[in-house]
């Protein structure tokens, strides 16, 4: 029979609870989530060990864990029915840091010796100990099945530890927290009934025996009626079978415990097993979130292990382009202390990651075969995030080629594939406009030729759709093409007649380029006009318009190349014949210059850019109309 003892920490111990004892952090709460979640272990093992001795259990099968609230006294007391612990398992297991999980938050708080503990914490979570962060006097009462005595354990946390034999009739632990008062920045008062549930839904909802605790229940005649209630609904959605599983319940279950407020497009359940065990839940939405876009919004998917919640967004499991997925992993394969030791388990998650992608990008494959118009909303909200997928991960570029789409001049949206199965005989590339909608692209006078040819062309209205096309350069070897840049190949006019074009204005475009100096890179005779008399392409060898003038409004600006900007005439237009008359009747005069520069300032508006010096242009303007008065 042992007397009490007072025992000290070993040093490391106590530095851990120093720790806990001073913390400023203010998610204190997992103390509540770090207690259960040793219970639901404990009973975890009781029952193992029943497996093979039911006497253990001396009729004691109903598992649970209570929860009992002393307002009066301040105190918290979470009870199990679990493995409990001798003298010595207390000693080693509540006493040393080997034993706890917390060795390895130590190791990081070492590693990081400036680098803030508070934050530490909050990565982390320590086990038994972060019951300190809360409490001024922790109490353990807890008796093993195979001892005859139960045990006490106590401390302040201050260094030592009070432990004693007792006598204790029942299996299991309990442990007693004493609160200090209540602080700013607490999420509540612990000892408060509805604090207390809310923290069970939060952290422990799907742990997989009841935590009851006595909960008022509201009556006009009984002010004080109250009963014992089960917090907790134990059975995890994605634990159960999907075949017994309703559309409704999963849409149910999206809503409530993602906050979505409307269901989703895709649900994905699987699970794995082999090396990696686990099971997936996952939720495409069918609405974006205002912020989806935004450098604080945050992607990830949550992570459980065994039932028990652990991280809200697991950043590591979804790539960046698929960033609005929800839903949820849970692993026998984590420790509830993944968190700490994220590091290690960095390649399994990457592993679980891709699997998730594959997933994901099949469904979504499978969304725009089966349900076209389905697929047509999801890309509506999330499109565009897809597409940064393909310049910001080469290695989903081939896979993510198929899923995109555009708005195109065949009427709907169009897919590359759909694309290249209409292009027409001698149609070498796939042509696309930029610009800001539809309406604009479709008044561009570059669209003007090719649109006589039949050609369809896709409309780049986005903002990284030229940065992606850049990355994606082909399409089942078709090359993609804007339709303001270079030369496009489909519409060359016989070799002769261009030669012949060429000797012709030769000396009426050199005036023209000499009148324009650095301006424009090259004056020439366009192919791709109809009814325009003028319009601006790019060079191929340089950034396009739309690239320049978005990477003007960034930090970018300065490491910015200038678009080369080539000026096409219009042969066959009326104004190149008021030029030509007047250069073969002047040579280079004011008023060819005047034209020069009007035509090109004509350019510069079609494009969308603000003029060099707008002054300049309305007085040549204004000059022009008294002359033709
Ligand atoms: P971890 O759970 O990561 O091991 P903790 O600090 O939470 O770290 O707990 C330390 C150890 O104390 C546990 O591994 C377990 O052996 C023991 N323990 C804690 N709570 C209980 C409990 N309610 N019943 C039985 N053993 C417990
Ligand atoms: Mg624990």
């Amino acid at each position: 029979m042992s007397t009490k003892e007072t025992r000290s920490f070993e040093a490391e111990t106590k530095q851990i609870l120093d720790l806990m004892i001073h913390s400023i952090y203010t998610h204190k709460e997992i103390f509540l989530r770090e207690l259960i979640s040793n219970a639901s272990d404990a009973i975890d093992k009781v029952r193992f060990e029943s497996l093979t001795n039911a006497a253990l259990l001396k009729g004691d099968t109903e598992f649970k864990i209570e929860i009992i609230l002393d307002k009066a006294k301040r105190t918290v007391t979470i009870k199990d029915n679990g493995i409990g612990m001798t003298y010595d398992e207390v000693v080693t297991n509540i006493g040393t840091i080997a034993k706890s999980g917390t060795k390895s938050f130590l190791e990081a708080l070492k590693a990081n010796k400036e680098g803030g503990t508070v934050d530490l914490i909050g990565q982390f979570g320590v086990g038994f100990y972060s019951s300190f962060m809360v409490s001024k006097n922790v109490i353990m009462l807890t008796r093993s099945p195979l001892d005859e005595k139960g045990v006490r354990w106590e401390s302040t946390g201050d260094g030592t530890y009070a432990i004693e034999t007792i006598d204790r009739e029942v299996r299991g632990t309990e442990v007693i927290l004493e609160l200090r008062d209540k602080e700013e920045g607490d999420d509540g008062d612990y000892v408060d009934p509805y604090t207390i549930q809310s923290l069970v839904k939060k952290y422990s909802d799907y742990i997989q025996y009841p935590i009851v605790m006595d909960m008022p229940v509201y009556d006009e005649k009984d002010k004080n009626k109250h009963e014992i209630k089960t917090l907790n609904s134990m059975v995890p959605l994605w634990k159960r079978n999907k075949n017994d599983i309703k559309k409704e319940e999963y849409a149910e279950f999206f809503k409530l415990h993602f906050h979505e407020f409307a269901d989703p497009v895709e649900i994905i359940h699987t699970k794995a097993e082999g090396t990696l065990e686990y099971t997936a839940l996952l939720f495409i939405p069918s609405k974006a979130p205002f912020n989806l876009h935004f450098a604080e919004f945050e992607k990830g998917i949550q992570l459980y292990s065994k039932n028990v919640f652990i991280m809200d967004r697991c950043k590591e499991l979804v790539p960046d382009y698929l960033r609005f997925v929800r839903g949820l992993i849970d692993s026998p394969d984590f420790s509830l202390n993944i968190s700490r030791e994220i590091l290690q388990h960095t390649r399994q998650l990457a592993t679980i990651g891709k699997n998730i992608e594959k997933k994901v990008l099949e469904s979504l494959a499978d969304l725009l075969i089966k349900e076209r118009s389905k697929y047509e909303d999801f890309w509506k909200e999330f499109g565009e995030a897809i597409k940064t997928g393909l310049y910001s991960d080469p290695a989903a570029k081939d896979k993510l080629k198929d899923l995109i789409m555009f708005e195109s001049s065949n009427g709907g949206m169009a897919t590359f594939k759909e694309y290249v199965s209409r292009m027409k005989d001698g149609q070498k590339e796939i042509y696309f406009g930029v610009g800001m909608s539809r309406e604009q692209i479709e008044k561009l006078p570059q669209m003007e030729a090719v649109r006589d040819k039949g050609y369809e062309v896709l409309y780049f209205t986005q903002r990284v759709d030229e940065f992606m096309a850049m990355h994606i350069t082909d399409y089942d070897g078709k090359k993609l093409h804007s339709i303001s840049k270079g030369d496009i190949e489909s519409l060359e006019k016989d070799d002769k007649k261009k030669e012949a074009d060429e000797k012709e204005y030769k000396d009426i475009l050199a005036a023209i380029k000499e009148a324009l100096g650095e301006k424009v890179s090259e004056v020439r005779v366009s192919k791709r006009l109809k009814s325009s008399p003028v319009c601006l392409v790019a060079a191929d060898d340089g950034v396009s318009f739309a690239m320049e003038q978005m990477m003007a409004q960034t930090q970018m600006k300065k490491m910015m190349p200038h678009a080369k900007k080539i000026l096409e005439l219009n042969p066959d237009h009326a104004l190149f014949q008021v030029l030509k008359d007047e250069f073969t009747a002047n040579k280079i005069s004011d008023r060819l210059k005047d034209y020069s520069l009007l035509l090109y300032e004509q350019g510069l508006l079609i494009e969308g850019y603000a003029l060099d010096d707008a002054a300049d242009f309305s007085r040549r303007m204004a000059d022009i109309m008294v002359r033709a008065k």
